[in-house]
Order: structure tokens, then C-alpha cells, then sequence
């Protein structure tokens, strides 16, 4: 890749209520299209309805332009996403999902003649359960923000249940457009600031700019009174909100014509990039990694010790149940006295159910053809590619870490010395990569739309067990790091 810094314009395009808001998605889009710039414009399955019943193919095909996004169905209709989730068990989250969200992606790719291949979740409705549905249907990236996103490495884009997810902070005032055009000196010296910060060393290099093309026109934000604190007013009380000035409003259009050009012409060389450029550069390389055997004995060892965060192999980064799987596989081979040979990377689907993690109570040791049964059971899940969320042996609950810890340091005793002990020692687990989580008291359930008081520990406990198949993109940033030769 270059070194030129990469913006990410993101125009949610939502608003059903106001008529005008079609007006200002056309000359949003014609403006871009001008400026030679492809943004992403996540949309609602209602908006894309809403247009069609008002007649406006022209804002559809010029939003066609530009790369279309799916941005749920119906938005801020309640329950919302996060709403009917949060009430769910983990595999019922993962269904409730796709069963109220799919024919609305389906809606968009018809209208659109391709289906989109990048999500945006509605406002405060971060949920780690909507990727299955998301991979299921060919979507390549999961376009958050800092503000909404349960999952954070620093703004950094990362592989999360097998797909691309970014997070970042929003470089540009919120709200933006409806603050322009005073606001203009402010969200230049703001864009101008992140792409300083991002041309610097250590930095991917990617700035995210969000708004709506609904702020342009309106003077408080669309669905506040409509669908405002858990409630839908009801279909003749929805009201659109009061709307701006013609003059402000072609004065705001100038202001962002003018923004653009500034940002092009300021000194770093700037990119404009889709959701569907970041997805391409940092897709998912572990699909094409043969692990070798000396990583296969590193991973040994790095498993045994119980302390299982993101791995790099060379340049590839493994998320942790990655890691597990291959380590399983090792593992047995060694067990079974097989001769080791490379092995490929079988992809993991999160263990949504249960918590997964580091809170079983477990013994000390464990028998070893316990412990056979169990590897073996571990190795049949994983190479299905579903991490288990715990395995029972010998009456126990275990970790399937735990398992594989021991069952490592089982295989290294073997490779070592030709024989195992009949104990071997279960070590004290932990997933690493649980600590990009955000706390409770860091996630915003406040969103205006949610009943006041709404809280989602659910989801934030899904997010966790999501942490399983959850790894940076780059390999500098993975927990650990094994060569490859
Ligand atoms: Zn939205």
C-alpha cells in the first residue's frame, strides 16, 4: 500500500419522514461524483422503499454511484436491533437477527441490482450476533465508530467472527452537516488534525468521516420525536422535523464542496476509499496459511501456558480459537504418535452461548485418558469449525482452552521424552483478547431512540465470547508472534 492516508466518507441515508432528505442524498452523491470522490451510503431497506414510493429513482441512481451499504431494515422502529437481542440467549440472537433483518438486505440488493457488501448497525445497535448473518449473505465489512462499537483495538480495522470490522473515531463535529456552513473552519482543522496523527509512524493511515445526508436540510435530528425513548408515535403523529433555510442549505452544500477540495489539495496525499477498499486491504489471510511444523510446536508451547491472546505466523494473524484449532490438531497427531505435517487454518464460529472464558472453576490436574477423551472431542468440534464453549470430562466442566493447555503440554512431554505423565497439570486460562471489550461504564446505551435506563449487558457478554474469533489485522499488533521459515 501506499503512504498516502485513506479518508472514509460514510453518509447513513436513513430518513424516511422528510421528503427534502431525498433531495439532499442526490446532491450529496452528485457533489462526491463530481469532486471524483466514491463515498459509502449505508441505507435502510425503508428508505430505499420510502424513495421508491415518492418516486425518486434519480437519488437511487445516483446513490448507485457510490458503494451502497446495508443499514438495517427499519432503523429506529422498536424493538430495535439491540432492543430484541438483548432479550435473546446467544444462538436465538444469532437467528432473531437474520430472521427480522434479512428481507430488508434482500430489498436493497433488488433495488440496487447488487447486493451491498458492507453493514453499518443502526446508531447504539452494536451486535456482535449480526456477523453469521452478515458472512451468510456475502457482506465483507462491518463499517462501525468508536462512539457505538462494543470492540475496540485502538481504531484499528480488525477480523471479528470472519469478518472486516472497523471502529474508528469520527473525524468530522457531530453533528456535521447540519453545522455547516459555520462550522466549516472547525471540521477542516479536525480532518486536517486525524490525517497528521494517521500519516505518522505506527498509524494505518485511515480517517473516518460520518454524517447524514438528512442534516443537510433538518434542524434536529429525525427520528428524536418519532421514535424517541422506547416509543413509536404512532404512522399520523410522525412528524418530520423543521427543516433549514434553502440559502443555509446551499451555503452548507458549497461549504463541503470546499471541504473537499481542501482536504485533497492540503499537503499529505489523501485516498478516498470505500468500506469495500478497507475490506479488500485487510481481508482475512488465514484461509491460505499452511501452519508448518515447527509453528505447530510453537503453538505448543504458547498454548500450554493457558494464556491465549491473537497469534502472528509470519505476517498472518490467527484469532485465538485459530490458534486453539491448530494447537488441537498438533496435539492429537503427537498423541497418536502420527508423524506432524503441515496444517491449514479451519475458521471458527463464535461459541455464542455460553461464556467461553476464563471463569471455570476446574481441577488442578486432569487424567489423561480424560483428558484423550476430551481432545478428541475438542479436535471433532474445531475442525467442524465450532469452538465449543466448554467440554465436559470426568464429571467437570472445563474450558476448551484448559483442555488444549494440557493436552499441549501432554504432546510437548511426548515429543520431548516419547512418553506422558498419567496427571497432567490444567493450567489457570485466560482469553487475551477479551480486554479490547469495552467496560459497561464505556458503551453508550443512551442513544435517544432506547427506553431511558436501557441497558444491554447480553450483548456486551456476546461480545466477549465474540473476542474468540477476534484478531488485529496487522501482525505487529497480534498477541503473540511465531516466524515461519
Ligand atoms: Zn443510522
Amino acid at each position: 500500500m501506499s503512504d498516502a492516508v485513506r479518508v472514509l466518507l460514510r453518509f447513513d441515508t436513513e430518513d424516511i419522514l422528510t421528503a427534502q432528505s431525498d433531495d439532499a442524498a442526490l446532491a450529496l452523491a452528485q457533489l462526491l461524483t463530481r469532486h471524483g470522490v466514491r463515498a459509502t451510503f449505508p441505507i435502510t431497506a425503508a428508505k430505499v422503499d420510502a424513495l421508491l414510493s415518492r418516486g425518486r429513482q434519480d437519488v437511487l441512481t445516483a446513490l448507485g454511484r457510490h458503494q451502497i451499504g446495508f443499514h438495517s431494515t427499519s432503523h429506529s422502529f422498536h424493538p430495535t436491533i439491540s432492543e430484541e437481542l438483548e432479550a435473546l440467549s446467544g444462538l436465538e440472537a444469532v437467528a432473531a437477527f437474520s430472521v427480522r433483518e434479512e428481507a430488508g438486505f434482500n430489498r436493497v440488493a433488488e433495488v440496487f441490482g447488487e447486493a451491498p457488501t458492507v453493514y453499518t448497525q443502526p446508531g447504539g445497535n452494536w451486535t456482535a450476533e449480526a456477523i453469521p448473518s452478515l458472512l451468510s449473505w456475502g457482506v465483507r465489512c462491518f463499517y462501525s465508530e468508536s462512539w457505538n462499537g462494543y470492540i475496540d483495538i485502538d481504531g484499528r480495522p480488525m477480523i471479528l467472527a470472519g469478518i472486516c470490522h472497523w471502529a474508528a473515531p469520527v473525524s468530522v463535529p457531530k453533528p456535521w452537516l447540519s453545522r455547516l456552513p459555520e462550522m466549516h473552519d472547525d471540521a477542516l482543522k479536525m480532518v486536517r488534525q486525524a490525517i497528521l496523527e494517521q500519516s505518522r509512524g505506527g498509524r494505518l493511515g485511515l480517517v473516518n468521516a460520518v454524517t447524514h445526508p438528512t442534516e443537510l436540510v433538518t434542524k434536529r435530528f429525525w427520528d428524536a420525536k418519532p421514535f424517541g425513548g422506547g416509543v413509536n408515535a404512532g404512522r399520523g403523529s410522525r412528524k418530520p422535523p423543521p427543516l433549514r433555510d434553502r440559502l443555509v442549505v446551499a451555503k452548507a452544500l458549497q461549504s463541503l464542496s470546499d471541504w473537499l477540495t481542501a482536504v485533497r489539495t492540503d499537503g499529505a496525499e489523501i485516498d478516498f476509499w470505500t468500506a469495500d477498499d478497507l475490506a479488500s486491504a485487510f481481508s482475512d489471510r488465514a484461509p491460505e496459511l499452511k501452519v508448518k511444523e515447527e509453528a505447530q510446536v510453537a503453538l505448543l508451547r504458547l498454548v500450554a501456558g493457558g494464556q491465549l491472546g491473537s497469534v502472528a505466523i509470519g505476517t498472518v494473524t490467527l484469532t485465538p480459537a485459530e490458534a486453539l484449532a491448530v494447537a488441537v490438531k498438533t496435539a492429537l497427531a503427537v498423541d497418536r504418535g502420527q508423524a506432524l505435517s503441515p496444517l491449514s487454518v479451519p475458521r471458527q464460529a463464535v461459541p455464542w452461548d455460553e461464556d467461553a472464558g476464563d471463569v471455570l472453576r476446574q481441577a488442578s490436574r486432569i487424567d489423561r485418558p480424560v483428558l484423550q477423551d476430551a481432545l478428541s472431542a475438542l479436535a471433532r468440534s474445531t475442525q467442524a469449525g465450532q469452538l465449543p464453549a466448554r467440554l465436559w470430562a470426568g464429571g467437570q466442566a472445563l474450558s476448551p482452552l484448559a483442555v488444549a493447555a494440557a493436552a499441549s503440554l501432554a504432546a510437548l512431554e511426548r515429543l520431548q521424552s516419547g512418553q506422558a505423565a498419567q496427571w497432567v497439570p490444567l493450567p489457570e486460562v485466560k482469553l487475551l483478547t477479551r480486554r479490547f471489550v469495552k467496560p459497561a461504564s464505556a458503551l453508550h446505551w443512551d442513544w435517544p431512540i432506547f427506553a431511558p435506563g436501557f441497558k444491554a449487558p447480553g450483548l456486551r457478554q456476546r461480545a466477549e465470547a465474540a473476542c474468540w474469533c477476534l484478531k488485529p489485522v496487522e501482525a505487529e499488533f497480534a498477541d503473540h508472534a511465531l516466524s515461519q521459515h
